[in-house]
């Protein structure tokens, strides 16, 4: 197939979301920064199946970066993300120029309060205003009845469906599992910068997290298994564990015991890189 068409400027997507419109087609929006692995093309696999017409969007999204070193470290393929998107015959791939998303004299905060008070709402200042704010103006942009996350980013996904309900937006918000390497290190564009010996540490975190679904099966203490966990991370090559907790799935509140469906949710240093995870136990 030939790779998609690639739209840099608001008013010509618009030109084409207007005549799907016309035509009552459903628009599928599949959100990225790039740099696509096999869990982003999960997303767009899973958009080509429920919608009419699909956009995917690639934009770095400065400002939901709390580290200038890690927006300027992080990877950008995008010849090589529009090859990836061949095969998939999707109808648009909008990479908008920044000022395409951010015009001179943007002032425009959308902020999700409650469940950002926790994890990377604490640990990464600022990220969820960003990922909050981009998403409104891509929802809006791209006139979307439907757009697709991954629960790779499980925070994320569930600040995006609170703001989507809050804000009366008309589209429908899915979550896809998260895709693994055969070691269960979930896939990310970060995992590109990690060494050759840092790659092959990493799907500890998994290992660690799997352990603690199958102590909590068992019946065991969380604090227990948590403590231990951390402790042989630490003692693997992990610098700092920022976090490893057991959380209800739908308000994120911190729980003891899986007493309602609940997740585990991990974010943990290893050689520089910042590595995040969550299961469901
Ligand atoms: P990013 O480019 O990292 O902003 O991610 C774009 C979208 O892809 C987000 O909805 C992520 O949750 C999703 N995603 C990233 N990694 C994975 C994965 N391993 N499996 C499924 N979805 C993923």
């Amino acid at each position: 197939m030939t790779p998609p068409p690639i739209l840099r400027r608001l008013d010509d997507l618009r030109a084409s979301t207007r005549a799907w419109h016309r035509a009552e087609d459903t628009i599928c929006v599949v959100p990225t920064m790039g740099a696509l692995h096999d869990g982003h093309l999960s997303l767009v696999q899973a958009a080509k199946a429920a919608c009419d017409r699909v956009i995917v969007t690639i934009f770095v999204n400065p400002r939901q970066f709390n580290n200038p070193e890690d927006l300027a470290n992080y990877p950008r393929t995008e010849e090589e993300d529009a090859r990836k998107l061949a095969r998939f015959g999707i109808d648009a791939l909008y990479v908008p120029e920044p000022d395409q998303i951010y015009p001179d004299g943007f002032a425009t905060t959308v902020s999700v309060a409650g469940l950002t008070d926790v994890m990377d709402g604490i640990h990464r200042p600022g990220h969820f205003d960003g990922v909050a704010t981009v998403c409104t103006k891509l929802f809006t942009q791209t006139t979307a009845t439907d757009a697709f996350f991954g629960e790779k980013d499980f925070q994320q996904l569930q600040v995006v469906r609170r703001l989507a309900r809050d804000l009366d937006l008309q589209i429908e918000i899915h979550g896809c599992p998260t895709i693994r390497d055969i070691d269960g290190l979930a896939l990310s564009s970060r995992n590109l910068l990690l060494s050759d010996r840092a790659r092959a540490l990493a799907p500890r975190l998994y290992e660690e997290m799997e352990a603690i679904a199958e102590g909590l099966a068992a019946g065991r203490p969380f604090g227990e298994l948590q403590r231990a966990a951390i402790d042989r991370l630490e003692k693997t090559g992990f610098t700092r564990v920022e976090y490893l907790d057991l959380r209800a799935a739908d308000d994120l509140h911190l729980l003891d015991a899986p007493t309602r469906p609940a997740r585990l949710f991990a974010a943990a240093w290893l050689a520089g890189v910042r590595l995040i995870d969550n299961i469901a136990v």
